[in-house]
């Protein structure tokens, strides 16, 4: 698997401070997508081999705990979901307490069982493909909307 970034104080992406990690490589191609340069699976980088390490390690820098957010690319599209996978479970189980944030362009309801798997690992998806006829820039964490914020014990 490949990525394409990895931002350690990401204020924008999710809720209070996250790490916010980008996958590489979407299938969906949406129309005025805001980020084409994802859509490439042999762009970005590749993943070293101790991503997680990382990624748990950023969460609690400097004496403050942060959120974690999984953003595309498609993080959930069958190349990325095994690795994406255990990329959350392992930050689930280093911090049981905070808010995990998946963005996805698929709709909840055609989740397969994979995609399924992650959900009692996650507390928030946001879901659905970018529709360029419905785009709203005052809406919070999603760019059209049809795109949904799903909460766990709520919607999933
Ligand atoms: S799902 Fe996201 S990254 Fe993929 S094409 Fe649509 S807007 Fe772009």
């Amino acid at each position: 698997m490949r990525y394409a970034r990895l931002e350690t104080n990401d204020m924008i992406n999710g809720e209070g401070v996250c790490v916010s990690f980008w996958t590489q490589g979407c299938p969906h191609k949406c129309q005025g997508c805001h980020n084409p340069g994802a859509w490439d699976f042999d762009g970005g980088m590749p993943l070293p081999n101790d991503i997680r390490g990382q990624i748990i390690k950023a969460i609690s820098a400097n004496g403050l705990t942060r959120n974690f957010s999984v953003l595309g690319g498609e993080p959930l599209c069958d190349y990325n979901i095994k690795t994406v996978a255990n990329i959350i479970s392992a930050v689930r189980i280093a911090y049981p307490d905070i808010k995990i944030f998946v963005w996805t362009g698929y709709n909840l309801e055609d989740f397969n069982e994979c995609q399924k798997a992650i959900l009692d690992k996650i507390d928030v998806l946001v879901d659905g493909p970018y529709i360029e006829e419905l785009r709203d820039i005052t809406l919070k964490l999603r760019g059209s909307s049809n795109q949904r914020i799903l909460q766990k014990g709520i919607d999933f």
